[in-house]
């Protein structure tokens, strides 16, 4: 998202993705035989808006991925673009998944709207049956996982996302992070889960719950930057 570029038609309020398909064609299958289409999209633009002041843009790098997640070929992105003094939106999007992108320019900035705090429910109940798998007879049952998870998730509410220091940060999404918290949280949990499970259940749970809370392993929280969008009016 760093490195795209756009052109703006300060006239129309239009604006062109500037991409390498810009002066290449693209292929498409049609009944099993590849035909090229000119796809010169940079000069229809150009015709379109002769003689009206364009200007370069460029994406800032704030983006807020409203739809679908990132691996989603339909997913609809919002990003920041700059002239280099004012900001705008653009949003990224397309119909169909034979469709190429569809770009639209919003008048407006991501603001800031600050930060969620999840717990990682479905990596927890899988990584407990991985963890437990050495001795089956000693795993929490369905309906035990669920009851532990219920509780983690009612401790992470009462966090300050303050307290929570940022262990590592996502890959392949930069509206997150992972966050780890005070061994005091993991004694809050212990005793909450001590009023469900034996001691022999609860021994082994708080093992479980040491061994899995560094980097982005399953007992840390998500911490997910959400943005939303101020129009200009
Ligand atoms: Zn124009």
């Amino acid at each position: 998202m760093g490195r795209e570029k756009f052109i703006r038609c300060c006239v129309c309020d239009a604006i062109h993705h500037v991409s390498t398909f810009d002066k290449a064609p693209t292929y498409v299958f049609v009944r099993d035989e590849v035909e090229a289409l000119a796809t010169d999209d940079w000069r229809l633009f150009m015709a379109q808006h002769a003689g009206h002041r364009l200007e370069p843009l460029k994406a800032s790098g704030e983006k807020l991925l409203s739809d679908g997640s990132p691996p989603d070929p339909m997913s609809v992105v919002y990003f920041e673009v700059t002239n280099g003094q004012d900001r705008y939106v653009v949003r990224r999007a397309r119909k169909s998944i034979q469709e190429p992108m569809c770009y639209e320019l919003i008048r407006g900035r991501l603001a800031d709207a600050g930060v969620t705090v999840e717990v990682q429910e479905q990596e927890i109940k899988k990584e407990i049956k991985n963890h437990f798998s050495w001795a089956p007879a000693t795993c929490p049952d369905d309906e035990k996982i669920d009851l532990f998870v219920g509780l983690f998730k009612e401790v992470a509410k009462t966090l300050d996302p303050q307290c929570i220091q940022i262990s590592e940060y996502s890959y392949t999404d930069d509206s997150i992070s992972y966050g780890t918290f005070d061994r005091t949280v993991l004694d809050a949990l212990t005793e909450r889960c001590a009023e469900y499970f034996l001691p022999g259940e609860l021994a082994s749970l708080r093992r479980f719950m040491d061994t899995h809370c560094d980097g982005c392993d399953v007992m840390t929280l998500v911490l997910r930057r959400r943005l939303t969008i101020e129009r200009f009016v």
